[in-house]
């Protein structure tokens, strides 16, 4: 199957539901993105940021690009000028970083926060008592170029599926809970990050808004990424 035909192949499968696709493109050179932008895809995830800076140029200006690997705050100038949401956001301090740059940028920058939902410890993100103390922090109420869309989590990597029902509810659960206490008036915060090639089934199922899919798009990497 071609790139074009899967990722046809996930639009006739998303259609009707509530949830989008992130096409997953790391490692993959900007052919095979052009490939994918002609069949129709909009939405583009990365890790690195070198690798999404570097990329950018060459696609069309229409393309909303998605990180979604762990971000470092010196790097965040480099993605400022055009990243459209940065889905691993797990620290106060990042936030502000990227409240400078966009602002230098005269732009807003979309973020999810990125919690830890897999067994694995080697997976970041934030525990709930920990994202509740930066929406309560006196800082983040001074944010005004960087706008929380909802959370992302990477689940384990396993097939029990029991497992990744639960972690994939754990998520709507936090998802849940602070839309009702920090983002209730905001229609904004509506996004659910959940589901990848292996798993995006269940996670549409369990709620995800936003599937990352790479290799059930694009094939196997040619290395293995994280
Ligand atoms: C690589 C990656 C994906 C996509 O993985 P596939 O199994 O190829 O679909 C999704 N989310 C994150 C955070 C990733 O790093």
């Amino acid at each position: 199957m071609s790139i074009a035909e899967n990722f046809h192949a996930f639009q006739n499968e998303l259609q009707g539901t509530n949830c989008r696709l992130v096409a997953v493109t790391k490692t993959h050179p900007v052919e095979r993105l052009r490939e994918a932008y002609d069949a129709g895809a909009r939405l583009f995830g990365e890790n690195k940021v070198q690798e999404m800076a570097a990329k950018q140029p060459d696609l069309p200006p229409d393309v909303e690009w998605h990180l979604i690997g762990h971000l470092q705050t010196n790097k965040v100038k480099y993605i400022a000028p055009f990243v459209h949401t940065i889905q691993s956001i797990d620290s106060l301090k990042l936030l502000l970083e990227i409240e400078k740059q966009a602002a230098k940028n005269n732009r807003v920058i979309y973020g999810l926060l990125q919690f830890h939902i897999a067994a694995e410890e080697t997976k970041s993100g934030l525990s709930l008592p920990e994202a509740e103390e930066i929406l309560q922090s006196e800082a983040f109420r001074t944010l005004q170029h960087v706008q929380l869309t909802g959370v992302m989590g990477v689940a384990t990597f396993t097939d029990d599926e029991d497992q990744l029902r639960r972690e994939f509810r754990e998520l709507r659960g936090y998802f849940e809970l602070l839309k009702q206490r920090y983002f209730a008036p905001q229609p904004e915060f509506k996004e659910i990050s959940m589901g990848m090639s292996a798993d995006y089934k269940l996670a549409i199922e369990e709620g995800s808004t936003l599937i990352r899919v790479g290799s059930a798009i694009f094939g196997a990497r040619p290395v293995p990424q994280d």
